[in-house]
């Protein structure tokens, strides 16, 4: 028969199985990241912005090259892992922080932070 102390058992245990697999996708996601940063992401830096442009998720659609106010990127020489140019923040130091190429990246690649 189930008794009430099978029961409360039953849901420790399946609490620390949670726990368990909680913290292993959260170990995944760190490293996941730490991996991206190495690979995927190019970066302007200047006193007061940071560009990042993620080549990974960046199709090359060309808006932000063309849509920056002050021409802060130009196209890689070199392809993405998807076969694609990719736009380098060659002129971080124009850049106003107006998130114009944040906003209007149609894949969520490009952030500027300050
Ligand atoms: S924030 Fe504005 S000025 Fe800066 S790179 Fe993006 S579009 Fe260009
Ligand atoms: S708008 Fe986004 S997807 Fe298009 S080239 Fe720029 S970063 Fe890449």
């Amino acid at each position: 028969m189930f008794s009430l102390g099978d029961a409360t058992l039953l849901v420790f245990e399946s609490f620390k199985c949670f726990t368990y697999v909680k913290i292993l996708i959260d170990l995944w996601v760190v490293v996941m990241v730490e991996i991206k940063k190495e690979n995927f992401l190019v970066i302007g830096k200047t006193e007061n912005v940071e560009i990042d442009v993620d080549t990974f998720l960046c199709k090359g659609c060309g808006i932000c090259v063309e849509l920056c106010p002050r021409k802060v990127f130009e196209w890689s020489k070199e392809l993405s892992e998807r076969g694609v140019h990719y736009p380098v923040p060659a002129h971080a130091d124009k850049c106003v922080r107006c998130k114009l190429c944040e906003l209007l990246c149609p894949d969520f690649a490009m952030a500027v932070r300050w």
